[in-house]
């Protein structure tokens, strides 16, 4: 490829609407065009990286006996309404009609499809294990895509889906796709990868891991421990309170609190620590308005994802009115109304506790020395709390958890029955008995983990891309091709380069040094050959490599053998 004819521009200038690197660098480096919001399209560079990428997951998940399969991105809305999420979910999903009035979907995730595919064909049990994979446009009408293409709107995935007979086997089948997504993120260049605990929302389910790259400028919290292993999402992670009840127990004293409304107001008025008050927070479910009222220490947050999946409904902030009962800014567990159905939950951080301060469910009063023992005899406890930086670590004990941040780049669920069981699909085991399969699903964003390759591996200058998934192995640049003798070698070096079977990037542009180099930079190709009219005199070519770990010059003679050594 001469880079004279390669398509797409390249330019200096950070772009002003890029937040993260990688979204500028693939701006500027002529690797994507903006088309619409979370809408890309993608020049030659990058077309290269994704194919190599695409092509190391099609060697592991073959490896691990995945079948290739494709499925369609547009699908009638009847097979997502046989699993009912045609309904359930938001507006993610973007749903229309045809020309035949018929309801459609635009796939972002493909279960139904994957069920669709094998259930009359997978009657039987000898039929099972089996895995089926595919690499396809997905579309998920984001509310906020940002950051390039980390959160887009279309994208491409490498989605897999194993079925099962039992639950054993399915555990042993996610161990080795556990494995293959180790190898995949090594082999991409991107090892540190860490595989986190995590929660699987919408997908269902019950064990599910999430990989992440940790980086500053990821959108995921991730709970990491310093003194053990442990690693979770922040959704999974398990909020362990320490604070133990005080010796002595005060009587619950009703206290004309004027103008106290939030927490720190009610502790500043107290004069003690927000530790030691009990919160309300309220929500009301989305399908049916009813109220939810969720006590929590008052120096915690509320992890709604716990909640969401405590309820099994989504929530929403509470619009509290007149008629609800509630008293806003003075709602606690003592002599609590609510007009009307509601939920009552207690989060585990007030199990135990005395000696609090709480809202009187009266306006401008607050109770102290609230003892939920004493006070509140009934209350169940349940984590719905946030874990803290510096909080206690689930599995160890320690007070040594820290909040990182990371881009999900894939994840793993073992999704169980949810989706054979409601699009019926069964099988015969070996005692002629009915029975539904087990299902995994597991995913990848190519797109994404192209654009984390780079958010892992960039400088100021552009992109480094690993030698496994740069777009060219070498970048050829001949300096003054006016000079004849640069011209001649350098033509014949690429020639050479090509028959030896080596992707090669080659200018051969009338510009100055500094503006080949500046593009060199942006493409990140891993080697650098520069023919220059000095370096000729010498009879030598400069080799540098991207990660500026070789800067060396090569006798003309030894060029093509050296290259390969390096390749
Ligand atoms: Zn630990």
């Amino acid at each position: 490829m001469k880079l004279e004819k390669l398509v797409g521009e390249r330019f200096k200038e950070r772009p002003a609407d890029c937040v993260i690197d990688s979204h500028a660098i693939m701006v500027k480096g002529g690797y994507i065009k903006y088309m619409a919001n979370g809408i890309y399209s993608s020049y030659l560079p990058l077309r290269r990286i994704v194919r190599k990428i695409e092509q190391i997951l099609r060697e592991e998940m073959d490896k691990i006996d995945g079948q290739e399969v494709q499925f369609p991105v547009v699908m009638p809305a009847s097979l997502w309404d046989e699993s009912g999420r045609y309904d359930s979910i938001g507006d993610e999903l973007l749903r229309f009609t045809d020309r035949n009035n018929a309801k459609m979907v635009l796939g972002m995730t493909h279960e139904e499809a994957a069920v669709h595919l094998v259930r009359e064909y997978a009657q039987s049990y000898t039929k099972y294990p089996f895995m089926i994979y595919q690499i396809q446009t997905k579309f998920r009408d984001e509310a906020r895509p940002r950051a390039g293409l980390i959160r887009v709107r279309e994208f491409t995935m490498k989605d897999a889906y194993s079925f099962h007979t039992s639950q054993e086997d399915l555990e042993q089948y996610y161990e080795k796709c556990h494995a293959a997504y180790e190898r995949i993120f090594e082999r991409v260049g991107v090892p540190e990868v860490v595989s986190v605990k995590s929660d699987s929302g919408m997908m269902g389910g019950n064990i599910s891991h999430e990989f992440m790259l940790l980086t500053p400028v990821g959108e995921d919290s991730i709970v990491l421990c310093d003194s053990c292993d442990y690693r979770a999402n922040m959704e999974a992670a398990e909020n362990i309170s320490d604070i133990a009840r005080d010796a002595e127990s005060a009587a619950l004293e009703k206290v004309y609190t004027p103008n106290v409304h939030t927490i720190e107001d009610v502790c500043n008025f107290f004069g003690d620590e927000t530790k030691n008050s009990c919160k309300a927070v309220v929500y009301q479910q989305n399908v049916d308005d009813k109220y939810v009222v969720l006590f929590i220490r008052g120096d915690l947050e509320v992890n709604e994802t716990k909640l969401v999946n405590f309820l099994g409904e989504q929530v929403h902030a509470a619009v509290i009115t007149e008629e609800c009962g509630l008293n806003a800014g003075y709602i606690g567990p003592v002599n609590l109304k609510v007009n009307g159905d509601a939920v009552v939950l207690y989060d585990k951080s007030l199990e135990g506790r005395n000696n609090l301060s709480c809202g009187a469910n009266e306006a401008e009063h607050h109770y102290k020395g609230l003892d939920m023992e004493r006070d509140v005899p009934n209350a169940e406890y349940h984590d719905f709390a946030k874990i803290q930086e510096g909080g206690i670590c689930p599995k160890c004990g320690k007070k040594t958890v820290k909040i990182s941040r990371g881009i999900e780049v894939g994840n793993i669920f073992q999704l169980g029955t949810k989706y054979t069981k409601s699009m019926n699909m069964t099988y015969v085991d070996a005692n002629g008995e009915s029975k539904t399969p087990i299902m995994g699903c597991y995913g990848i964003g190519v797109g994404r983990l192209a654009a984390s390759v780079c958010e892992a591996h960039h400088d100021e200058y552009g992109p480094i891309w690993p030698k496994a998934i740069a777009p060219w192995q070498v970048h050829l640049c001949a300096v003054r091709v006016d000079d004849e003798e640069v011209r001649a070698y350098a033509d014949k070096l690429y020639e050479d380069l090509q028959n030896a079977g080596i992707e090669v990037i080659y200018d051969d542009r009338s510009v100055r040094a500094g503006v080949m180099f500046a593009d060199a930079d942006l493409l990140g190709i891993p080697l650098r050959i520069i023919v220059s009219p000095k370096n000729m005199k010498q009879g030598v070519v400069e080799v540098a490599s991207r990660d500026k770990t070789l800067k060396t010059q090569i006798l003309l003679e030894n060029v093509m053998e050296e290259i390969k050594q390096y390749l």
